[in-house]
């Protein structure tokens, strides 16, 4: 068992995961107003696969990613289209399942939802009010920020820079500026309502968030990770509610950078492709994958066709690797199988691939760095490629397992798809008037076995005979 560390954004520095307990670790989901896009799928895969690497090396572990299924925003977007937003909000989450699926890594462990915490929510909100930390107000309740001596220990944020983005149509309410909503009374246009002590009303984002951690995990746990744009107001609120209610909450927390599409002109088609489905359709469960880890979790993620380009050519590298030195295994399921569970993958694999496999696992003890893991994948692939190294296959197979990749090796039954999304490539690169691209796409087809026919339905791909 690797020692694993962190770089915990509360202490600033480097925090060693403590072995001899179950790693729980919580990361906020989405807010299921729309479809998810590609920036809602890293939290989910980095949390995942850190997870499934966890297991690998011997942790107990316990992921939870939540669904936050009640929010202003869903009640605007659920009006918007016409619908109920319970109706609308429950379409959204399994929106959001069928496409995380889709990227191939199994479920969490577990997923609960705001709509089943409520009860919980109304329980810790009167325990605030009741310990001083919270006071109701017309209906409302809000934290009182000055009762919580800790706050702002996670943003590094001076109150009077803190903003908590909250309507301005509750500043009348509050005790102070700075303070933050736990309920709110219900408000005209607004179709769900729960029951409390306050009135008919809903949670706040935030609490939810404290309450689901606690209830799936305990009072104190090991991991809160979540995407960087949470830190303030989102993160440092669910500690201030926690841990003024006398409960300690998350030992280390843990940030992926944004992914960025800032650099990118978002034509039309381009802004679909943010969609998760869309990029899946498009490029690639793998590809999309690979490209997700292909940058430091914490560092920002350049978003374009470029890099999604890119990652789609280092999955066709291993899918190559593979067709040269096809692995025996006869089944592997993604999602959580390993080569040799119970083996040291190092030692049975043993001689310069053991020690890529050594420097991966590593790599990835290391503030799971991804990017360090797949230079080992490549070199190794490089070097397999020159020479014959024993075991190559295998170790490259059980790395890439660890990442959610292992399907790379599963021989050309993935080839008419990777054709497909060739084909849709090579139209693209016509429709841009690119015909050097489209030739040389058609070329790469034809060495795959297939040839492209235009015809007046559009092109079709067939198998040359
Ligand atoms: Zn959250």
């Amino acid at each position: 068992m690797r020692e694993v560390r962190i770089r915990d954004t509360l202490s600033g520095a480097v925090q060693t995961l403590d072995a001899d307990h179950e790693v729980g670790i919580y990361a906020c989901g989405p807010t299921v107003y729309s479809r998810i896009h590609i920036g809602n799928a890293r939290p989910f895969v980095v949390f995942s696969l850190f997870a499934r690497f966890l297991r690998s090396e011997g942790y107990k572990t316990r992921l939870v990613i939540n669904v936050t299924d009640i929010n202003d925003k869903i009640y605007t977007a659920a009006a918007r289209a016409g619908e109920g937003s319970a109706q609308f909000a429950a379409r959204m989450t399994a929106a959001y399942v069928e496409d995380t699926d889709r990227l191939g890594l199994g479920r969490p462990d577990a997923e609960p939802k705001a709509t089943e915490t409520v009860d919980g929510i109304v329980e810790l909100i009167a325990h605030l009010i009741e310990g001083g930390h919270a006071y109701e107000s017309g209906g409302d309740v809000y934290f009182r920020v000055r009762s919580f001596s800790g706050y702002g220990k996670l943003s590094n944020r001076r109150p009077e820079d803190m903003d908590q983005g909250e309507e301005s149509g509750s500043a009348s309410l509050k005790e102070e500026r700075l303070d933050f909503a736990l309920w709110k009374s219900t408000k005209e246009g607004e179709d769900t309502s729960w029951e409390s002590p306050w009135g008919a009303g809903r949670p706040a984002w935030h609490i939810e968030c404290s309450v689901m951690a606690e209830r799936e995990l305990g009072a104190s746990f090991a991991v809160h990770g979540g995407g960087s744009d949470l830190v303030f107001p989102h993160h440092e609120n669910e500690i201030a509610q926690s841990e003024a209610a006398g409960r300690p909450f998350a030992h280390v927390w843990m940030h992926n950078g944004m992914v960025d599409s800032a650099g990118e002109k978002m034509s039309k088609s381009e802004g679909n492709i943010f969609q998760l489905s869309e990029a899946l359709d498009r490029y690639g469960r793998e590809a999309v994958v690979a490209y997700l880890i292909s940058g430091h979790y914490r560092q920002p993620l350049a978003f374009g066709k470029l890099p999604m380009e890119e990652a789609v050519a280092r999955v066709e590298r291993l899918r190559n690797f593979f067709r040269e030195h096809p692995v025996g295994y006869t089944a592997w399921i993604e999602g959580g199988v390993t080569l040799s569970p119970t083996a040291d993958p190092v030692s049975a694999t043993g001689g310069p691939a053991g020690e890529r496999v050594a420097g991966f696992l590593d790599a990835l003890a290391d503030d799971f760095n991804t990017p360090r893991a797949m230079a080992e994948v490549f070199e190794l692939v490089s070097e397999a490629n020159r020479t014959d190294i024993p075991n190559a296959p295998a170790a490259i197979l059980h790395m890439l397992g660890l990442v959610g990749l292992a399907s790379l090796a599963a021989g050309d039954e993935n080839a008419d798809a990777a054709a497909e999304r060739m084909m849709l490539e090579r139209q693209d690169a016509r429709a841009a008037k690119d015909f050097a691209r489209a030739d040389e796409i058609r070329d790469e087809l034809a060495s795959m076995g297939y040839e492209v026919r235009d015809s007046a339905d559009g092109p079709r791909l067939v198998p040359k005979s």
